[in-house]
């Protein structure tokens, strides 16, 4: 296959993925275990297609760097045991490290509740021509501790400013700032790993049984569980406020890793691939230079 060919197979695939207007999005008309027009027995064939994504996409990449100009920021949420560390691993594993950077988001340090809930993102963002992965995001802001609302007291806020409608405010905080980011030359694509509760526990029971994954296990995420609904609510309502068209959520089938894989490269690709990225042309002056070192050089010998 071609990369024209790969590229436009990209975007039809991924499109139904999409929510680029949160308003009539609900979390019940996405699938976990979906494969799409794929099947248990394409598995092979799609991790051929895999690998090719994963070239194309460092082709791009280059160009992307090359060109800087845009920046490209990937946010990926989720529940544990989705596979977010796998799909990072995996269709980022053909990019240059130098044009790509990973920060994950755990529970905030003293130091970044002194400071406004974006601080400690906005310090992380990508630069022109770089590729940013948030392994969770600001988002937590809107899920576990709207969750657990006990992390609010320890967030430090005026009292004042805690009200009811703090979640609200939050959302549409999260909306103003990836436009303005968005308006800047930042391209932002979220990622909700779609895992369902059953695959969940398999997976934890997994980590449990196979020694090798035992060191992922970790208990409190089993108590976790509990609140999953209150975790589905909290994903929808912030999916409903947060998805534009210019900074869409792919809700992302994550029952089957193999396809989850295949989506999210899918998704870089064909967003790399609507930026029309192009290696920079010199202008005439620079050209002149060029051909001046080269004559240079090759009068050395
Ligand atoms: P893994 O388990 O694969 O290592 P992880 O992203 O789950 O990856 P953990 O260290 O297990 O990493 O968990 C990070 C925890 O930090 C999550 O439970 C997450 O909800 C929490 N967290 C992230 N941001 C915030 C926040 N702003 N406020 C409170 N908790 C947060
Ligand atoms: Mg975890």
């Amino acid at each position: 296959m071609d990369t024209s060919e790969l590229v436009e197979q990209a975007h039809t695939a991924v499109q139904r993925y999409g929510v680029t207007d949160g308003e009539s999005f609900r979390l019940k008309d996405h699938d976990p275990a979906d494969t799409g027009a794929l099947s248990g027995k394409d598995k092979p064939r799609a991790q051929e297609m895999l690998a090719e994504g994963i070239r194309v996409l460092s082709e791009m990449q280059d160009t992307l760097y090359a060109q800087n100009r845009w920046s490209i920021l990937l946010i990926f949420q989720a529940m544990d045991a989705a596979g977010k560390d796998g799909v990072i691993k995996h269709v980022m594993s053909g990019v240059n490290p130098q044009g790509c950077d990973v920060h994950p988001f755990k529970a905030p340090t003293h130091q970044e509740l002194d400071h406004d809930f974006m601080w400690r993102c906005s310090r992380a963002l990508p630069s022109r021509g770089k590729i940013g992965i948030f392994n969770r995001s600001y988002y937590e802001e809107v899920l576990v501790v709207r969750v657990h609302e006990g992390i609010l007291r320890t967030q430090q806020l005026p009292p004042s400013l805690v009200t009811d409608g703090i979640w609200d405010q939050r959302l549409k905080d999260i909306r103003s700032y990836e436009r303005y980011l968005s308006r800047n030359g930042t391209v932002i694509r979220k990622f909700f790993l779609n895992v369902s509760r059953e695959e969940q526990r398999r997976r934890f029971l997994e980590r449990i049984e196979n020694p090798s994954k035992n060191w992922k296990f970790n208990e409190a995420d089993v108590a976790e569980r509990a609140h999953w609904s209150d975790y589905m609510k909290a994903y929808e309502a912030a999916i409903r406020a947060t998805a534009t068209p210019e900074a869409p959520w792919f809700v992302v089938p994550a029952d089957n890793k193999w396809f989850t894989r295949l989506v999210v490269a899918g998704v870089v690709i064909d967003t790399l691939a609507s930026l029309s990225l192009k290696y920079p042309v010199l202008d005439p002056v620079r050209q002149a230079k060029l051909a001046a070192a080269r004559q240079s050089l090759l009068s050395e010998r």
